[in-house]
């Protein structure tokens, strides 16, 4: 990161603050979008709350996250407070507001569960919703739906009074929320009709991921969607039991996401691209869940395989060839796929795969297909698949390697070192911004190789 006089500074208060997964967001952000921006955590004790807002804006600050313990109390020390934001009584994103002299407060938990919801086609309007919790997120949650324009929250709380607090705040005319408590959802049990639940309780938070706050079977063959605000587990024993009661099960890292996105639009006014979004994601995933595998990039001939397998042989590790897998899946020769349905139809098995072995992949080396990170999707999945290693070779090293491969479409054409020329130049950038690191390959020695690929992959 190159910080010069023209870098602004972004930042969290909260306590504690080490945790946070929020500088991968903007960090990252500004890294892909070349903006001229720093974030930092900054620890701040509840006696400090006021001066910091207001050292902070004096600093010129261009804008902070707000996390536990300050949401609330941070409203205090604000110039405005967004309507959302005020009706939820929770605040995690300040904007500087140079005519007022301080920021204004937004809650952007609330739109970034909404994006998530957006993204993934859930569409709330008319629906029976049930809310598990009645905290802060259970607030923020209710908050979305009522402007979803649902008709009907359930909201169920092991202590009632909270849940009775926010359905008397949020609707007190009562015509939409019914505050419950937890231990009576088998009333909900009397009706007919299917919800989307939202668990917005700490249950089932790692470490403790064997807990959920309702067990019974027969309240979730009542679930037609289950949105469960932990994102660590992926798969919550709550997103298990909808899925196994038939029902789509969805965790909320992309509300993580999204709040952070919606953040650095607000403070820098303008609009993340999808495909930036995208990103940031990947490296979240990689960061919430991380994988222990290596995988091996790089044009044909660049030894993915045959140095891949040596380095599986060193660290005890397991073996898996993409194309060789997606050929065991399909039942055919991958030429005969291209052959029979076309690449098109090839490239859409290699993303599939690749989303299976992303979730079930452990301790493997993976030799890639050589064009299989040219997709962008696919770069994303073998990065949270594990870290990426691209094996770089001079095209006539590749030539040698595979002038006698009789298996090598590309190889009967006319000019073979002219195509694999053209095809590496073409190549060369999409492979090293796939690449968490990339490892010269021109050599054909096994125990060289591994001299350089060891400390290049980041095994301990
Ligand atoms: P909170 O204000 O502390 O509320 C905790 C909720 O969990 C309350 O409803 C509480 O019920 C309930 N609860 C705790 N222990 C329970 C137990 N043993 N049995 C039944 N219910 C229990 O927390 P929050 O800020 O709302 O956060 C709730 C969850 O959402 C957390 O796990 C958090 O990680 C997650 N979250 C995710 C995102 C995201 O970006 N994905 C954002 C915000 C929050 P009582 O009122 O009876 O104590």
């Amino acid at each position: 990161m190159n910080i010069s006089g023209k870098t602004s500074v972004i930042g969290l208060i909260g306590n504690p603050v080490e945790h946070t997964l929020s500088p991968v967001i903007h960090n990252g952000l500004g890294e892909r979008l070349n903006i001229p921006s720093v974030y930092v955590p900054f620890l701040v004790e509840k006696e400090g709350l006021s001066a910091a807002v207001k050292g902070a804006y004096a600093l010129h600050i261009k804008g902070l996250n707000v996390t536990v313990p300050h949401k609330n109390d941070v409203m205090d020390s604000l110039v405005e407070i967004d309507e959302a934001a005020a009706a939820i009584g929770a605040v995690n994103t300040l904007v500087r507001c140079e005519e007022k002299g301080g920021y204004k407060g937004y809650n952007t938990d609330m739109s970034g569960l909404r994006r998530q919801m957006k993204e993934d086609g859930i569409s709330l309007k008319g629906e029976t919703v049930v809310i598990l919790g009645a905290g802060g997120a259970a607030k923020a949650v209710a908050y979305m739906c009522l402007i979803e324009g649902v008709a009907k929250i359930y909201l169920l709380n092991r202590t009632v009074e909270k849940a009775g607090e926010i359905a008397g705040k949020l609707d007190p005319e009562g015509k939409v929320i019914v505050p419950m408590a937890l231990a009576d959802y088998g009333k909900l049990l009397e009706g007919l009709e299917k919800w989307i639940v939202f668990q917005a309780t700490s249950i089932g938070l790692a470490p403790h991921i064997d807990q959920v706050v309702i067990e019974d079977g027969s309240f979730y063959d009542r679930v037609k969607i289950g949105v469960d605000l932990i994102y660590n587990p992926a798969e919550t024993k709550f997103m298990k039991l909808v899925a196994a009661h038939g029902g789509k099960a969805f965790n909320a890292l992309k509300m993580l996401l999204y709040q952070g996105i919606i953040a650095y639009e607000l403070w820098h006014d303008m609009t993340v691209p999808e495909d930036v979004a995208a990103e940031i994601y990947t490296e979240l995933r990689r960061q919430v869940y991380p994988k222990d595998n290596i995988v091996l990039i790089g044009y044909m001939g660049s030894g993915k395989t045959t140095f891949g397998k040596a380095l599986a042989k060193h660290f005890d590790m397991d073996f898996l060839d993409t194309d060789g897998y997606i050929e065991r899946q399909a039942g055919k020769k991958i030429s005969e796929i291209f052959a029979e349905e076309g690449e098109e139809a090839f490239r859409k098995l290699e993303t599939e795969a690749l989303t299976g072995l992303r979730d079930s992949l452990q301790h493997t080396v993976v030799a890639t297909g050589g064009g299989m990170p040219l997709r962008p999707e696919n770069a994303r999945l073998l990065r949270e698949i594990g870290r990426v290693c691209y094996l770089t070779a001079a095209p006539q090293v590749i030539y040698e390697r595979v002038k006698e491969d009789g298996n090598r479409p590309l190889l009967k054409g006319e000019d073979p070192y002219g195509t694999i020329c053209r095809m590496m130049k073409q190549r060369e950038p999409m492979y090293r911004r796939a690449a968490d690191v990339a490892v010269d390959a021109n050599c054909d020695s096994i125990e060289e190789m591994l001299e350089r690929l060891i400390p290049a992959v980041g095994v301990e």
